[in-house]
């Protein structure tokens, strides 16, 4: 048996890099998440392939690209066609354990394929083995009266990331998925956390006064201004730094079971967050860098790789990168996989281009109306694919105009330069890539009525 045969992959929903003062020295302070950095391979020019959660973890667990899995909101449940990094690991004769803190990965989604644990961590009870009406209530009990009120949970989490920790490390190889929401809207980071960023100009009962409401904002109900969008950031931010906390603890525990070393850690997470950039919030209708570049840490085992990389990678090469470290790679049928490992730098040097989807808008159009009935959204009702090169960008919209942008000049994406020559150019690239033409045929379910509350509370639906 291989001594490093455990593998940790943690999503920290939403968090962006530029959020996390080993990417960005202005930010922060995150000194948990630094110390991993300097354990590990920081990557600093990774991206999803998608811009929300459903799809952006299909593809983490899958290695696909979303015109290939399908999943996404029309189409919600895990493709169970493709083999994820869980169900690998587990014929491989791994235990694998997965905690997940947001409703979109659950196991009614089939995201605990090849998990013998899933866990969810907005019920009280789980719902496989607690059945009956009394489970039923203290379950709607919990998640309407206390799980809103406990930070998202996170507390929690780590509390159950460390007892499975010590179930698992002492008898077979394990895995172990951890997302965790905390950055996640609506923020409600602890006051404690918060005091210690805040500008002296602004009080603590009026940074809570902002509106959180992304969906509200975006359709014209409520309007908001910078002085908005600089409160929505120092919340932000605090949510990150209560996070970077939480896992010191998790990562001290793990040192502290002597298992820290031998282990393989991955951080990253789906997907960013628009904090006012663009006019929006929360993380749909765009593809832009706010959305899609994503911090990413793989901490190998013994930290016999470190550093930085400033390769483009992205969260489908996490699932080749697992099956290379374990060297799985014979025993994989790797024709599924789209992503590279992120150890074989030739062909991570030949790969000319990212790419990122977003097919359909999340909220739904009647969602959106309800909100406000005057609100535009054919504007943003339409299908996005970018192609991201070297230093260029280039989205295809399937209504309004194309964009192109030329990232190490216009970083924020604010001078768009196409025209019909380049949009001629790039539309004969994209041409070339694996088939973006989502036909949903996959299986689906429908939420039950407190998810779906649940869900419309974080902004979803
Ligand atoms: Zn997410």
């Amino acid at each position: 048996m291989k001594q490093n045969n455990i593998i940790i992959l943690i999503v920290l929903d939403t968090v962006r890099p530029d959020y996390l003062s080993c990417y960005n020295s202005q930010r922060g302070p995150t000194p948990n998440i630094d110390k991993l950095a300097n354990d590990s391979m920081c990557y600093r020019n990774a991206y999803s392939c998608s811009p929300w959660t459903l799809p952006s973890h299909a593809s983490l667990f899958t290695g696909t690209y979303v015109s290939t899995h399908k999943t996404d909101s029309s189409s919600k449940f895990l493709n169970n066609t493709l083999p994820t990094i869980a169900s690998v690991l587990s014929e491989e004769g791994y235990q694998t354990s997965g905690i997940s803190n947001n409703m979109w990965i659950s196991r009614k989604a089939g995201f605990n394929r090849g998990f013998n644990n899933f866990w969810h961590a907005w019920e009280i009870l789980q719902q496989d083995r607690y059945r009956g009406y009394i489970g039923a209530a203290l379950r709607k009990l919990y998640l309407r009266m206390i799980y809103k009120k406990l930070t998202f949970g996170t507390e929690r989490i780590i509390r159950k990331a460390k007892t499975e920790l010590v179930r698992l490390h002492e008898s077979k190889p394990f895995m172990m998925f951890i997302n965790f929401m905390e950055a996640h809207l609506p923020y409600c980071p602890p006051d404690k956390i918060l005091r210690q960023i805040l500008p002296t100009q602004i009080s603590l009962r009026e940074i809570k006064d902002v509106n959180l409401d992304a969906f509200k904002y975006m359709t014209g109900r409520i309007p908001m201004g910078e002085e908005d969008f600089e409160k929505l950031k120092v919340l932000y931010q605090a949510e990150v730094n209560y996070l970077d906390l939480c896992l010191g603890r998790f990562f001290n525990f793990m040192k502290k079971l002597k298992i820290y070393d031998k282990s393989m850690i991955i951080v990253l997470s789906d997907h960013g967050g628009n904090l006012g950039e663009h006019k929006l919030l929360d993380h749909q209708f765009c593809l832009y860098e706010t959305l899609l570049k994503i911090p990413l840490l793989i901490k190998y085992p013994y930290q016999e790789i470190r550093g930085e990389s400033f390769m483009r990678v992205q969260n489908i090469d996490i699932f080749p990168t697992i099956v290379d470290e374990l060297n799985l790679n014979g025993r994989i049928c790797s024709e599924y996989l789209q992503g590279i490992s992120l150890k074989d730098k030739k062909s991570l040097g030949d790969r000319k281009y990212l790419y990122a989807e977003y097919h359909e808008i999340n909220p739904s159009r009647e969602t959106l109306l309800s909100i406000n009935p005057k609100f535009n959204v054919e504007s943003i009702e339409e299908s996005l694919i970018t192609i991201i090169a070297d230093k260029w960008k280039y989205i295809k919209h399937e209504k309004n105009r194309d964009e192109l942008f030329f990232i190490p000049n216009d970083p924020l994406e604010s001078n768009n330069l196409a025209d019909i020559d380049s949009e001629k150019l790039w539309k004969k690239e994209i041409s070339k890539m694996p088939k973006f033409d989502i036909c949903y045929s996959g299986k689906n379910y429908d939420f039950d009525s407190d998810t779906l509350k649940s869900l419309a509370a974080l902004g979803y639906i």
